[in-house]
């Protein structure tokens, strides 16, 4: 952006209006049990641009204000927020580095898919739904100690299959969307898949998958929806 008054006036109200969507998704997600204490943290790409707003470290979502949430760019220097920001914010500026069409990204501790995270299990694609708007499956990436510089990496050489969700071996999940509704609805299509594919897996009965030609069709909406969100033209509709 080139500078001038009405640029530096544009890039503040897209400032103001993403750190006001972090906090009030991440607020929702906390009301619905995926966001347990202060676990997780999320972010939003500000488009055009080499920044981000991330939540602040260890901080109650539900006491936490849009003048809490930080904005970084992706050498993590610090623009706005008072705040400490989040542990992973390598984390997340190396995801935005390496996937263009990634514009959210929401970390969790939900329960169900960390538990498949124990067990080194990847969900294979059960769900039309999961495919649709998870991937092709839900592929376990290997541990890293939290908020270190080695997860980032880790977590940069392992999402490059264009899929929209991972479980994080013993810590938790990964979700991407093309917008922050978007990542958090994936969270929750993840939360179902996992309890499901758990459930199942209990049983000692084995988990029958979707027909391999459903599961492209709807991957390849997902990737249309990836390249659009690439190109700046993110769709709303979730057909
Ligand atoms: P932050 O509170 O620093 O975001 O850390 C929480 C977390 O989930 C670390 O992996
Ligand atoms: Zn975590």
């Amino acid at each position: 952006m080139a500078y001038s008054r009405e640029n530096l006036e544009a890039e503040m109200d897209l400032l103001d209006t993403a750190k006001q969507q972090v906090m009030m998704v991440a607020q929702d997600l906390t009301r619905k049990g995926y966001l347990l204490a202060t676990g997780g943290n999320l972010s939003l790409r500000i488009a055009n641009t080499e920044l981000f707003a991330i939540t602040p470290s260890n901080f109650d979502y539900m006491k936490m204000t849009s003048a809490d949430v930080c904005v970084l760019d992706f050498a993590l220097k610090q623009h706005e927020g008072g705040r400490k920001p989040s542990v992973e914010s390598a984390m997340h500026a190396a995801i935005y580095q390496a996937r263009a069409d990634v514009r959210a990204v929401v970390h969790t501790h939900q329960v169900y898919a960390s538990a498949l995270a124990l067990m080194r299990t990847s969900i294979p694609a059960l769900f039309d739904e999961q495919a649709r708007f998870l991937g092709r499956s839900v592929k376990l990436i290997p541990y890293a100690p939290s908020g270190t510089s080695i997860l980032k990496k880790v977590i940069a050489r392992n999402i490059g299959d264009h899929n929209n969700a991972y479980l994080m071996q013993n810590h938790g999940a990964l979700c991407f969307g093309h917008d922050l509704e978007r990542a958090a609805h994936n969270v929750e299509i993840l939360e179902k898949c996992a309890l499901a594919y758990l459930l199942t897996l209990m049983t000692g009965r084995k988990a029958g998958h979707i027909p391999l030609a459903v599961r492209e069709i709807a991957f390849a909406k997902l990737r249309r929806d990836q390249k659009k969100a690439r190109e700046g033209l993110v769709e709303s509709d979730r057909e």
